[in-house]
Protein backbone atom coordinates (compact mmCIF):
# COMPACT_ATOMS: atom_id res chain seq x y z
CA UNK A 1 0.00 0.00 0.00
CA UNK A 2 1.06 3.17 -1.09
CA UNK A 3 1.75 6.62 1.42
CA UNK A 4 -0.69 9.22 0.15
CA UNK A 5 1.56 11.87 1.41
CA UNK A 6 5.30 10.57 0.33
CA UNK A 7 4.42 7.85 -1.89
CA UNK A 8 6.49 5.07 0.17
CA UNK A 9 5.68 1.57 -0.97
CA UNK A 10 6.42 0.05 2.54
CA UNK A 11 3.52 0.66 5.15
CA UNK A 12 2.98 -0.87 8.88
CA UNK A 13 -1.28 -1.95 9.16
CA UNK A 14 -1.47 -0.95 12.95
CA UNK A 15 -4.70 -1.70 13.05
CA UNK A 16 -7.54 -3.91 11.38
CA UNK A 17 -11.54 -4.45 11.98
CA UNK A 18 -14.06 -5.10 10.12
CA UNK A 19 -16.33 -2.09 8.61
CA UNK A 20 -20.02 -1.97 9.79
CA UNK A 21 -21.54 -4.21 6.99
CA UNK A 22 -18.76 -6.25 7.68
CA UNK A 23 -18.05 -6.24 3.58
CA UNK A 24 -14.80 -4.23 3.97
CA UNK A 25 -11.97 -4.34 6.43
CA UNK A 26 -10.73 -0.82 7.80
CA UNK A 27 -6.97 -0.52 8.47
CA UNK A 28 -5.39 2.06 10.08
CA UNK A 29 -1.67 2.31 8.43
CA UNK A 30 1.60 4.00 9.04
CA UNK A 31 4.23 5.27 6.73
CA UNK A 32 7.57 3.43 7.20
CA UNK A 33 8.93 6.24 5.82
CA UNK A 34 7.47 9.58 6.88
CA UNK A 35 5.43 8.12 9.54
CA UNK A 36 2.57 9.35 8.44
CA UNK A 37 -0.88 7.45 9.28
CA UNK A 38 -3.85 7.08 7.02
CA UNK A 39 -7.07 5.01 7.06
CA UNK A 40 -7.65 2.67 3.93
CA UNK A 41 -11.13 0.39 3.42
CA UNK A 42 -10.40 -2.60 1.66
CA UNK A 43 -12.55 -4.69 0.38
CA UNK A 44 -11.18 -7.95 1.34
CA UNK A 45 -11.98 -10.65 -1.84
CA UNK A 46 -13.74 -12.84 0.47
CA UNK A 47 -12.16 -16.62 0.79
CA UNK A 48 -15.28 -18.83 0.62
CA UNK A 49 -14.49 -22.02 1.81
CA UNK A 50 -16.89 -25.20 3.35
CA UNK A 51 -16.57 -26.50 7.12
CA UNK A 52 -16.62 -30.52 7.10
CA UNK A 53 -18.26 -31.55 9.97
CA UNK A 54 -17.47 -34.69 12.60
CA UNK A 55 -20.22 -36.78 10.96
CA UNK A 56 -18.92 -35.57 7.03
CA UNK A 57 -21.53 -33.18 6.49
CA UNK A 58 -20.30 -29.77 4.59
CA UNK A 59 -21.52 -26.30 5.55
CA UNK A 60 -20.45 -23.11 4.19
CA UNK A 61 -18.17 -20.81 6.72
CA UNK A 62 -20.29 -17.61 7.62
CA UNK A 63 -18.41 -15.24 9.83
CA UNK A 64 -21.27 -13.82 11.35
CA UNK A 65 -21.86 -16.76 12.37
CA UNK A 66 -18.39 -17.49 13.71
CA UNK A 67 -18.70 -14.57 15.56
CA UNK A 68 -21.46 -15.10 17.15
CA UNK A 69 -19.80 -18.29 18.91
CA UNK A 70 -17.36 -16.19 19.90
CA UNK A 71 -19.05 -13.52 21.38
CA UNK A 72 -20.93 -16.04 23.44
CA UNK A 73 -17.54 -17.29 25.12
CA UNK A 74 -16.84 -13.91 25.46
CA UNK A 75 -20.21 -12.18 27.10
CA UNK A 76 -19.55 -10.18 29.57
CA UNK A 77 -15.88 -10.30 29.60
CA UNK A 78 -12.99 -8.06 28.96
CA UNK A 79 -12.62 -9.03 25.27
CA UNK A 80 -13.97 -5.66 22.83
CA UNK A 81 -15.59 -6.72 19.25
CA UNK A 82 -12.63 -5.58 17.92
CA UNK A 83 -10.58 -8.19 19.30
CA UNK A 84 -13.02 -10.93 18.25
CA UNK A 85 -13.16 -9.63 14.89
CA UNK A 86 -8.85 -9.60 14.75
CA UNK A 87 -9.44 -13.06 16.32
CA UNK A 88 -11.08 -13.74 12.97
CA UNK A 89 -9.55 -12.18 10.22
CA UNK A 90 -6.58 -13.85 11.35
CA UNK A 91 -7.70 -16.94 11.64
CA UNK A 92 -9.50 -16.39 7.46
CA UNK A 93 -5.77 -15.31 6.39
CA UNK A 94 -4.26 -18.50 8.04
CA UNK A 95 -6.58 -20.49 6.21
CA UNK A 96 -6.07 -19.08 3.23
CA UNK A 97 -2.62 -19.33 2.88
CA UNK A 98 -2.73 -22.82 3.63
CA UNK A 99 -5.21 -23.08 0.60
CA UNK A 100 -7.48 -25.29 0.90
CA UNK A 101 -11.29 -24.97 0.70
CA UNK A 102 -12.47 -27.29 3.03
CA UNK A 103 -11.17 -27.16 6.53
CA UNK A 104 -12.09 -29.18 9.37
CA UNK A 105 -14.86 -27.89 11.61
CA UNK A 106 -12.21 -29.17 14.39
CA UNK A 107 -9.87 -26.88 13.10
CA UNK A 108 -10.98 -24.00 13.25
CA UNK A 109 -12.14 -24.58 16.77
CA UNK A 110 -8.45 -25.28 17.75
CA UNK A 111 -7.63 -22.08 16.11
CA UNK A 112 -9.98 -20.11 17.63
CA UNK A 113 -9.37 -21.88 20.95
CA UNK A 114 -5.56 -20.89 20.77
CA UNK A 115 -6.03 -17.22 20.41
CA UNK A 116 -9.21 -17.23 23.10
CA UNK A 117 -6.21 -18.97 25.57
CA UNK A 118 -4.04 -16.25 24.84
CA UNK A 119 -7.14 -13.22 25.56
CA UNK A 120 -9.64 -14.82 28.11
CA UNK A 121 -9.31 -17.91 30.01
CA UNK A 122 -12.88 -17.93 31.13
CA UNK A 123 -13.70 -16.86 27.20
CA UNK A 124 -11.67 -19.90 25.95
CA UNK A 125 -12.97 -22.54 28.70
CA UNK A 126 -16.53 -21.38 27.53
CA UNK A 127 -15.96 -21.72 23.91
CA UNK A 128 -13.95 -25.25 24.72
CA UNK A 129 -16.91 -26.58 26.83
CA UNK A 130 -19.04 -25.89 23.61
CA UNK A 131 -16.74 -26.56 20.68
CA UNK A 132 -15.84 -29.80 22.41
CA UNK A 133 -19.02 -31.00 23.55
CA UNK A 134 -17.63 -32.37 26.70
CA UNK A 135 -19.61 -35.32 27.57
CA UNK A 136 -19.74 -35.38 31.30
CA UNK A 137 -18.15 -33.17 33.53
CA UNK A 138 -15.24 -35.66 34.04
CA UNK A 139 -13.81 -34.27 30.02
CA UNK A 140 -14.17 -30.76 31.23
CA UNK A 141 -12.69 -31.18 34.21
CA UNK A 142 -9.96 -32.54 32.37
CA UNK A 143 -9.83 -30.16 29.92
CA UNK A 144 -9.39 -27.24 32.89
CA UNK A 145 -7.00 -29.55 34.43
CA UNK A 146 -4.83 -29.55 31.54
CA UNK A 147 -5.10 -25.78 30.96
CA UNK A 148 -4.13 -25.38 34.82
CA UNK A 149 -0.96 -27.32 33.99
CA UNK A 150 -0.29 -25.43 30.37
CA UNK A 151 -0.37 -22.02 32.44
CA UNK A 152 1.64 -23.26 35.07
CA UNK A 153 3.96 -25.00 32.44
CA UNK A 154 4.31 -21.51 30.97
CA UNK A 155 5.06 -19.27 34.06
CA UNK A 156 7.76 -21.94 34.93
CA UNK A 157 9.10 -21.30 31.23
CA UNK A 158 9.23 -17.35 31.61
CA UNK A 159 10.72 -17.70 35.02
CA UNK A 160 13.66 -19.72 33.23
CA UNK A 161 13.37 -17.45 30.18
CA UNK A 162 14.09 -14.43 33.57
CA UNK A 163 17.07 -16.40 34.73
ZN1 LIG B 1 5.06 8.45 3.69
Amino acid sequence: MRCPKCFHDDTKVLESRLSHDGRSIRRRRCCLKCNYRFTTYEKEEEFIFQIKKKDGRLEPYIREKALKSVQVACQKRPVTIEDMEALLLNMERKLQDEGSRVVLSQRIGDLIMEVLHTLDKVAYVRFASVYKEFKDTDEFMAELTALREKAAQAVQNRMVDQS
